[in-house]
């Protein structure tokens, strides 16, 4: 029996996918080696990184300006890494808080300014205020800002921006604050426009492959040796540590150091599927359907309530409650008897968290749906 995998990430894979990979585990290729023992600098590891940079920048349809990295930290890496290399001696950061992730990103980007003892961490618009069930609208920014970091979908509360628009006419001075942006729950699951940012980051365990590579989409004029015309120039990017400047990554394409192989190989082969299937427009109907008969049940079906603003929706992220908790241990079992894996909410939510990412059939989505019917029936 097929098991339903909602988890939040690492998460569902294509099966064809995992199964291209498992036999790449045995023999890549006819090449007489296992994917696991190739060298990184073989051959047959540059045609992969090659394949999946090109990829994704097909699909996300991203252009010269901007360089594709496969490096490793994850997600949790880049907020440092990310504050570390925008923020200038004496500017400010701006960050939108909505939630667990973006909090972190703030906690980082105070740190490295409390390290260089410069510059300041500035919360621009936070929807702390419910516990984050919400996406902040009218930001308003007071002070001219080195950079604005948000995160696109907020993968442990269930919110999403379903536009930028918001963000981008937030800043006053385009020019001169740079957008970076943590997608690492939502990249590849909508069309978005890359020249809207100068960072864009995510982890791949969710839409892209298994964990053990971060995707990193940067400005590449940025961080050349003698940057020009940008306000980086205030910073000595020279003494920053090799690995957390974006600067040594770009000059070696992802090579300055063993990159993960394993992982950059099967997100290649998840961005090989997705082209296949008809690419990003393709995926994101089937996204924006998904979420649509999930959300239509929460709200049809009495014993159950969303936990978010319903214009703040996250695509990806469904998260709801039970309302009556003596009901919580027979639709646990009724969610175990037909397979339904990976739906409990995040200890800062509680309740259910549906994750509905590229991979994910629309039927197992139905069967969640009917399984909430069927506790509807039986209560
Ligand atoms: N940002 C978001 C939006 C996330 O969902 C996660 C992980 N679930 C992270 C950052 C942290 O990613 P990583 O574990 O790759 O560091």
């Amino acid at each position: 029996m097929k098991v339903h995998n909602f988890s939040a990430g690492p998460s569902i894979l294509p099966e064809s996918v995992i199964q291209e990979a498992a036999k790449a585990v045995i023999e890549l290729e006819n090449t007489g080696l296992s994917l696991l023992e190739i060298s990184h600098r073989s051959s047959y590891f540059i045609n992969i990184i090659e394949k999946a940079k090109a990829l994704t920048k097909e699909l996300l349809n991203i252009s010269e300006e901007y360089e594709v990295l496969f490096l490793q930290g994850g997600a949790s890496l880049q907020f440092y890494m990310s504050a570390l290399n925008f923020a200038t001696a004496k500017g400010k950061s701006g960050y939108i808080d909505t939630g667990t992730w973006s909090s972190k990103a703030i906690k980082e980007s105070e740190k490295m300014t409390q390290l260089q003892a410069a510059g300041e961490t500035l919360i621009v618009a936070s929807s702390k205020d419910k516990n984050y069930n919400y996406i902040p609208k009218n930001i308003t920014i007071n002070h001219p800002l080195d950079y604005l970091h948000f995160t696109s979908n907020n993968t442990i509360y269930g919110t999403q921006f379903h536009s930028f628009k918001n963000v981008t006419e937030s800043i006053q001075d385009a020019a001169s604050t740079y957008l970076i942006c943590d997608m690492s729950s939502d990249i590849f699951s909508k069309k978005i426009n890359v020249n809207d940012f100068d960072l864009i980051y995510a982890g791949a365990q969710k839409n892209l492959g298994p964990a053990g590579a971060t995707l990193i989409i940067v400005r590449k004029d940025l961080f050349r040796k003698n940057p020009q015309n940008t306000n980086l120039n205030s910073r000595n990017h020279k003494h920053l540590p090799t690995y957390l400047n974006y600067s040594t990554h770009i000059e070696k394409e992802s090579m300055f150091n063993t990159p993960p192989v394993f992982s950059i190989y099967v997100c290649m082969l998840t961005l090989k599927w997705l082209k296949k299937l008809g690419g990003i427009s393709v995926i994101e109907e089937r996204n924006k359907k998904k979420a649509e008969i999930i959300y239509s049940e929460i709200d049809r079906n009495s014993l159950f309530e969303g936990y978010t603003n319903k214009n703040d929706r996250s695509n990806m992220n469904a998260t709801f409650i039970l309302k009556k908790e003596e009901l919580i241990d027979q639709f646990n079992k009724l969610c175990n008897d037909a397979q339904i894996n990976g739906i409990h909410g995040h200890r800062s939510v509680g309740g259910y968290r549906a994750s509905m990412y590229n991979a994910l059939d629309v039927e197992s989505v139905n069967t969640l749906v009917e399984v909430m019917k069927t506790l509807e029936k039986k209560a």
